[in-house]
């Protein structure tokens, strides 16, 4: 008879509280997010992106070859690689593709180690550049940056790997970090195509 009533009660009031409306409240932080990056690029207008370079090797990646492309083997990046390879391109610069806005930098450990994720506004959309693997970061949380400026170098995750970039485009900019591989490619784009394909400073819709 207990049992029954505490079953009762239960199943009525667990949907209830599960109910409450976690999806509705991360659209709207969603929305948040968004309207806070609408105003801090419309206060700084000049970190809208007008193009993209590449990260390494500025601006053209002269000296470093792709060692592992979008979709390879499921990766969801580009592994930019010194052309002397193994670790001779450890400590190398780091150049933002484009101008933006720091959205995250910091040691996560793991297979990713040190990550810095830009935000970028450009003709209207937001994109977001995500660099892993960095032997250092040189901007914060906060900053602006500007396409070509120095960010951090080049690094191992603290000896997972040899020295590489894994650089990665996004056009959904809020999702998590990530495992760097999947089969659904859905919120990721193709670095390299998405940087030649933006190259041209003065182009307007
Ligand atoms: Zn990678």
């Amino acid at each position: 008879m207990y049992i029954c009533c505490f079953c009762f009660f239960a199943c009525q009031q667990t949907p209830k509280i599960q109910k409450q409306p976690s999806p509705q409240k991360e659209i709207q932080s969603k929305k948040e997010k968004f309207s806070f990056l609408d105003s801090l690029f419309t206060k700084n207008a000049t970190y809208k992106a007008t193009g993209f370079d590449f990260p390494v090797g500025k601006p053209n990646a002269k000296n470093y070859y792709n060692a592992q492309s979008f979709t390879e083997n499921n990766h969801l990046g580009d592994d930019w690689n010194g052309i002397s390879g193994g670790n001779t391109d450890l400590g190398d610069p780091i150049f933002a593709i484009g101008n933006g806005y720091v959205q995250f930098a910091e040691d996560i450990g793991g297979g990713w180690g040190k990550v810095i994720r830009i935000i970028h506004q450009y003709k209207g959309n937001y994109y977001e550049s995500l660099y892993a693997h960095c032997d250092t970061i040189s901007v914060k949380k906060g900053n602006f940056v500007s396409k070509g400026n120095q960010i951090g170098t080049i690094g191992n995750a603290n000896g997972m790997y040899y020295a590489h970039l894994h650089l990665e485009i996004r056009d959904q900019i809020f999702m998590d970090i990530g495992s760097g591989y999947s089969q659904s490619t859905n919120g990721y784009i193709d670095p390299t195509l998405f940087i030649k394909s933006n190259r041209n400073e003065s182009w307007q819709k």
